[in-house]
């Protein structure tokens, strides 16, 4: 290829970088972070991270520019829809939002949002792209959505889904509930609490089951998530699925038993239990009684409805850092789709 195309490509993909950190600084510097004033869009999102953006500025990741641009560009391709149609009265884009929690915390920023008049009603809506349409509302959007309605005093909002891949439209109306302010203002608390304390909070998205929140967090290597306290990245482990059936653990327990005692003998293979069912207060002190050792043990997170799907995405992000000598399941398909993560497998 000529040297002149080449540079002439290499310009084109720098321009379009450039340009888009620019457009992000700039909505970014509108709400330069200090203690005590919290950014209403952010408030739904993992509270760790919230707490690394306010103590450890970083610029944007790729994926995060990325999902920016697609963002405002569905933002504004929406609000120019709704205009056109004649049907909706768009009235704003874009607005400063002021809330008082406390007297020394307050979300305010200037927002994207539009404020629209369907069928006579003033109404927020706030418009998302999305690879799937959920049933409701995620939690993190109904935050941010009713944070706006609080902070404008209007009594209804949309949350405008759009699946990016089929081009479906998808929305849900709400109305203002002061449930959601205290469960906002709850959040906003303990992250101001944990910024004074320079502590971080919990590994919000990560207990929670949010593990796509994770792989697209900026601060992933703060705060390793999949990463196992003391063990070297590398090591050997081998992870047992279990699960209880009227208050028996399945597989049967000395079968399990005896395996996990095996790996242990082996090389010093950190073992990890994935259980689908129980508490994991409950489970830990049924292991106990039954004098099953193990490292660590892990429960499902409510977020995944299927033990199966929350496995394997558990597996695949543990196979990125250790090497998974042995995978024990009673389920043939969850055996079948971890094979390319793991060294061996078995049904138990
Ligand atoms: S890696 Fe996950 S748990 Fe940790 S801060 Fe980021 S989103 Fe939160």
């Amino acid at each position: 290829m000529p040297m002149q195309n080449r540079d002439a490509e290499e310009v084109l993909k720098d321009a379009v970088r450039k340009g888009l950190l620019m457009m992000w600084q700039e909505e970014n510097e509108d709400h330069e972070r200090h203690e005590g004033e919290y950014y209403p869009s952010s408030i739904g999102s993992c509270i760790r991270k919230q707490y690394y953006e306010y103590t450890k500025p970083m610029p944007p990741s790729p994926e995060t520019l990325a999902i920016f641009a697609t963002g405002e560009g569905v933002h504004e391709a929406v609000a120019e829809s709704l205009k056109r149609s004649g049907e909706v009265i768009v009235n704003h884009t874009e607005l400063p939002i002021k809330l008082r929690i406390t007297e020394e915390i307050e979300l305010s920023g200037r927002v994207d949002i539009l404020l629209a008049e369907i069928l006579g009603k003033k109404a927020v809506v706030e418009v998302k792209s999305t690879s799937s349409i959920p049933s409701e509302p995620y939690e993190s959007h109904m935050l941010q959505l009713q944070t706006y309605l609080h902070a404008l005093a209007i009594d209804t909002g949309f949350m405008l889904y759009w699946d990016k891949r089929t081009g479906n439209i998808e929305s849900f109306m709400v109305k203002r509930d002061d449930i959601w302010l205290r469960r906002a203002g709850e959040r906003v608390v303990i992250l101001h609490e944990h910024i004074k304390k320079k502590a971080p909070p919990i590994k919000e998205a990560f207990e929670e089951g949010r593990y796509w929140e994770c792989d697209q967090c900026a601060y992933l290597d703060d705060c390793e998530p999949f990463s196992l306290l003391g063990v070297a990245k590398g090591s050997n482990i081998a992870v047992y699925g279990i699960e209880f059936q009227n208050g028996v653990i399945i597989p049967e327990i000395k079968n399990i038993s005896a395996k996990i005692i095996n790996s242990k003998s082996q090389d010093n293979t950190v073992i990890i239990l994935c259980d689908t069912d129980l508490q994991a207060s409950n489970v830990a002190l049924y292991l106990k009684n039954e004098n099953i050792k193990y490292d660590l043990l892990y429960t499902k997170p409510q977020r995944f409805r299927s033990g199966i799907a929350w496995k394997l995405e558990l597996i695949k992000r543990l196979s990125e850092r250790y090497r998974i000598r042995y995978f024990a399941d009673s389920s043939q398909k969850v055996l079948e789709l971890a094979r390319p993560f793991v060294i061996s497998s078995e049904a138990v």
